[in-house]
């Protein structure tokens, strides 16, 4: 990823017209590219700051599959970037965790940093597969302020729609527990921030990563304006999903080893209804890529013409009833190729590229 506060500034010598073609393209977000009503592209630099120790599967090359797959593609400049992106402030974070949920966070954070600060770690622990580094609090903060930014901006019809490509992913984090990989819950932040700040009545979450949410099951399970539908592997981590805990939430679990076809049949059957039915004025996709069938984190069978077509079945229901506002998230997605990749067909079909 190339940093804007190493790269020179080639301004000396130039010929007016140069200079001023250079301005125009000149900041962070690649601004000439922009226009009204695309799809926006969110990622921050800090999303590589955070790691979880060398070999993790929820590791910073993740980033860079995405960006390289979009860029040699050629889908990346049909996108309107976005790279300069405020944190989450206090009170967008608290909509879905609770105060001591945060309080504990940075007690881990302030210790972790005392503790590397005299050759201490340079991780703190919150579960045997999820640990702080230094900068994670800052990038979970920007990536749920990637999700706000995007609502925002969708909501204000200055984008069609949008991708964030975020690290970390959110959708295990609970109102009061980090878990599996996971911080703060982008997706239920923003929903309520659509809910509350924009006065949204409905809004729709679409979660197809391989694990269950159970992060945004639990913050947003009675909320009824909140229609979450989910599909997911079962049993498998987190081993949650198996009932609908409230009207507002319907668990599609599936066994190991199903295909596209059969995940197609039974989105709709079961999801389309539901999501007819709710017609939501806005959609959150949780969009995790590791159901894909080249990813040894799960054993579920999709490709990327699944996601093709998961992707239209979501954009269809967006068009009809929500004036096409879609907000996707990035979640999981380990194995980086099939990531690039399913990525790509994602952001291509909101696109229409
Ligand atoms: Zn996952």
């Amino acid at each position: 990823m190339p940093d804007p506060e190493t790269e020179t500034s080639p301004t000396l010598c130039m010929p007016p017209v140069a200079q001023m073609r250079s301005k125009a393209c000149a900041g962070s977000a690649w601004g000439a590219q922009r226009s009204m009503a695309s799809t926006g592209y969110f990622i921050h630099r800090d999303f590589w700051k955070h790691d979880m120790g060398g070999g993790h599967p929820e590791c910073p090359a993740r980033l860079d599959a995405i960006e390289d797959r979009l860029l040699i593609t050629g889908v990346a400049d049909a996108l309107s970037r976005h790279d300069d992106i405020p944190l989450a402030t206090l009170a967008q974070i608290t909509r879905a965790h609770s105060v001591e949920h945060l309080e504990k966070l940075e007690a881990l954070h302030q210790r972790l940093v005392a503790d590397e600060g005299v050759g201490g770690p340079s991780y703190a622990q919150v579960d045997p597969d999820t640990s702080l580094n230094r900068s994670t609090l800052l990038a979970a903060r920007r990536a749920a302020g990637a999700a706000i930014a995007a609502t925002d901006a969708v909501l204000q019809g200055e984008l069609a729609n949008a991708f964030c490509a975020v690290r970390p992913p959110g959708h295990h984090a609970c109102r009061d527990q980090a878990m599996g990989f996971c911080f703060l819950n982008n997706v239920a932040i923003a929903a309520r921030h659509a809910l509350d700040e924009h006065g949204l009545s409905r809004v729709a979450i679409v979660d197809f990563d391989v694990h269950h949410g159970n992060g945004t099951e639990d913050i947003l399970a009675g909320d009824e304006r909140v229609l979450m539908v989910g599909i997911f592997q079962h049993p498998f981590y987190p081993f949650s999903g198996t009932d609908d805990p409230a009207p507002n939430m319907l668990n599609v679990p599936i066994p190991a080893y199903t295909k596209g076809m059969d995940v197609r049949e039974m989105i709709d059957c079961l999801w389309m209804p539901r999501l007819e039915a709710f017609r939501p004025q806005m959609i959150f996709i949780s969009a995790g890529f590791d159901a894909h069938r080249e990813d040894e984190m799960g054993q579920l069978g999709l490709t990327e013409n699944d996601y093709v077509w998961i992707t239209d079945r979501i954009m269809e229901v967006a068009r009809k009833h929500a004036q096409g506002r879609v907000v996707s998230l990035l979640e999981g997605g380990y194995a980086l190729g099939a990531l690039g990749r399913s990525v790509e067909a994602h952001v291509r079909v909101m696109a229409e590229l």
